[in-house]
């Protein structure tokens, strides 16, 4: 599974510092403008390119990260974002969110709520690549990491606002394109919210068209998304991501587009009770989108002979 969620603990204090901008922004209607929030939390944004090292190097000349370190040697900056292969990044002291510009214009948008949410955590900014006094190891560098995403997720969809949008909706694909569109994400981003704020066991994954395997496709790791609600990381934590990809395979039709299929799958929960769960994909001519959807325990037929 490749969402961890937050102790409810640090998830309330990071809900509280999003619904904050919200509300100075003056609870707007979805999508969120991040030209707005970068203006209320005078925030600066500028673009580099991790592919020319020439542009990366003049940006990191204008830079200080914790007084005077970076600036002498513009080096330090450039190691730290090869070495954990950085597509954004923010810089504390001068309020400045840095964006890898070869990165899709899609993808800026999330890279960018990432650094916002770095930027409005208080106890991040210790922490951040700035501080050279502490070294990072990377369990809290994961952890900050996931704080970070947790609050790009909790403001890109407005909180309870897209919990409540989510629920009126009726449960499948067709929600979660409609909720991409009323939010402006992308559908990665929106498939995965929309599967954690499931209360029902669910699951949700993105993967190349399942008939149109590339060359390099591998098969330690079909999906290249794979998110479970709170319930389903509790029950079916035994879930192989291989298997759950062949059986997708075999309800999807070789399609150039559009829904590929759909089908009830049997799934085992961890004490091996087998439960029903109603899977669909769609591919959207880039990647297939699954969305396997709790229905009920499965009854056990038994043969009775006559
Ligand atoms: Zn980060």
């Amino acid at each position: 599974m490749k969402n961890i969620f937050l102790r409810d603990r640090t998830a309330q204090d990071v809900n509280e510092l999003v619904a904050k901008v919200l509300r100075d922004l003056g609870n707007p209607e979805p999508p969120l403008h991040m030209d707005h929030v970068r203006e209320l939390l005078r925030l600066d944004r500028q673009y580099y390119s991790s592919t020319e090292d020439g542009a990366l190097r003049e940006v990191a000349h204008r830079l200080t990260i914790a007084g005077k370190q970076v600036l002498a040697r513009p080096a330090l900056l450039l190691d730290v974002i090869k070495k954990w292969d950085l597509r954004a990044l923010f810089i504390p002291d001068r309020k400045r969110i840095l964006i890898d510009s070869e990165l899709p214009e899609a993808k800026q948008r999330w890279s960018e709520a990432h650094e916002v949410g770095h930027s409005i955590i208080p106890w991040h900014i210790d922490t951040m690549l700035g501080d050279n006094k502490q070294t990072l190891t990377p369990a809290c560098h994961e952890q900050i990491e996931n704080e970070a995403n947790f609050a790009a997720g909790q403001m890109l969809f407005f909180q309870q606002a897209f919990v409540q949008n989510a629920r009126d909706l009726t449960v499948g694909i067709n929600a979660v394109t409609t909720l991409k569109k009323r939010y402006g994400n992308t559908i990665t981003t929106t498939l995965w919210r929309y599967v954690e704020q499931s209360e029902q066991p669910m699951i949700g994954a993105i993967c190349c068209h399942p008939h149109r395997l590339p060359a390099e496709f591998d098969w330690g790791n079909p999906f290249r998304y794979f998110v479970g609600s709170r319930s389903f990381q509790q029950r079916f934590s035994n879930t192989r991501e291989v298997d759950l990809f062949r059986q997708v395979q075999t309800y999807c039709a070789n399609r150039k587009g559009g829904p590929l299929g759909a089908t009830d799958l049997q799934l085992q929960d961890d004490s091996g009770l087998r439960h029903l769960f109603h899977f669909e994909t769609f591919f959207n001519q880039y990647e297939a989108l699954t969305l396997g959807v709790y229905k009920s325990a499965h009854s056990v037929v038994v043969a009775v002979s006559s």
